[in-house]
């Protein structure tokens, strides 16, 4: 079979569905390629998928006898103001598809030396403005070992929803400790879950940078924060913590995240939730914190002058 591919929003960040479904197409025999619209080729299947929903889809005619769309661009929904997940509208790999090792030749330049992959799935969590729960399940369970998707690259980026949420995350973290790479959990750790086991363990890790989140104002973070930070001695380089603005929190609010953040030797990291709609205060805290030449020098928010970043 000719098996053609379009990554529709793609930029920066390979896409790990087409990676496996390409391994699983070439490992039957199938020939697999990028469709390129102006060659107009026929394909027998033809696979499309789109990561975010405010993209726009892919506006060229398709010359295939079935075309397969997947992915979060395809299936979220927003609904009152909450993420909603349409499985009519998704794919699900074929399970031999879902557990390939992935075809990091479709993407050289950005999988040089670099491995991508899920260890666990899943969230307990529920989020309002997180697809994962409905998604996935409001449950964080393992769906690989790290061989499934690494064999020896210096680097590892996890796309884990929330790993120290799953049962087996212990077991997993020595896989990673013992992998000797360097691991970026792109996703975020979730500090509640990280006790003394966690820390013992994170510390055994290479990591670049640990990115964790502060998203509720209403959750107390500001001990466990601290405990990590005298567990690690990790300087604020390395310790990115995202804030979510926008949603469900006052501008008051928003400043006291940032400001025990920093205190407390992280480096805050302002998200916007519906940026388009967002008071100019929260757009102006997003330029202050996140421009770091700016936010080194100017200790206050109501020093900031815009005209700075
Ligand atoms: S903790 Fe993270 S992954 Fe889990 S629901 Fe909230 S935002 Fe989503």
């Amino acid at each position: 079979m000719k098996i053609g591919l379009i990554d529709v929003d793609g930029h920066n960040f390979p896409n790990l569905p087409l990676m496996k479904l390409s391994a699983y197409h070439k490992q039957k025999g199938d020939s697999v390629e990028w469709v390129i619209p102006i060659e107009n080729s026929h394909y027998d299947i033809v696979y499309m998928s789109k990561v975010f929903s405010f993209t726009p889809d892919f506006q060229h005619f398709v010359n295939a006898d079935e075309i397969i769309k997947g992915g979060s661009g395809y299936c979220i929904d927003v609904v009152d103001g909450k993420e909603v997940y349409n499985a009519a509208r998704d794919l699900n790999l074929p399970p031999d598809a879902e557990h390939a090792y992935p075809d990091y030749g479709l993407y050289p330049e950005l999988t040089k030396d670099t491995a991508y992959g899920f260890l666990t799935r899943g969230c307990p969590r529920g989020c309002g403005f997180c697809h994962v729960a409905a998604k996935e399940g409001r449950r964080s369970y393992k769906v690989a070992n790290l061989s499934e998707f690494w064999n020896g690259q210096k680097y590892i980026k996890l796309l884990d929803p929330n790993l120290l949420a799953c049962d087996e995350h212990i077991e997993l973290l020595y896989q990673l400790i013992d992998s000797r790479a360097y691991v970026d959990f792109t996703q975020g750790l979730d500090i509640r879950l990280i006790g003394k086991r966690e820390k013992e363990l994170l510390k055994q890790i290479k990591v670049k940078i640990l990115h964790f989140a502060w998203d509720n104002p209403a959750d107390d973070l500001k001990g466990k924060f601290a405990d990590f930070k005298k567990a690690t001695q990790y300087s604020s380089r390395k310790l990115s913590v995202y804030v979510l603005t926008n949603y469900d929190s006052t501008h008051e609010q928003d400043l006291y995240r940032v400001y025990t953040l920093r205190d407390l030797g992280y480096d805050p990291y302002v998200m916007i939730y519906d940026k388009e709609n967002a008071p100019r205060i929260t757009r102006l805290l997003q330029r202050w914190v996140n421009n770091k030449r700016v936010f080194k020098t100017v200790l206050r928010f109501e020093d900031f002058d815009p005209k700075m970043a």
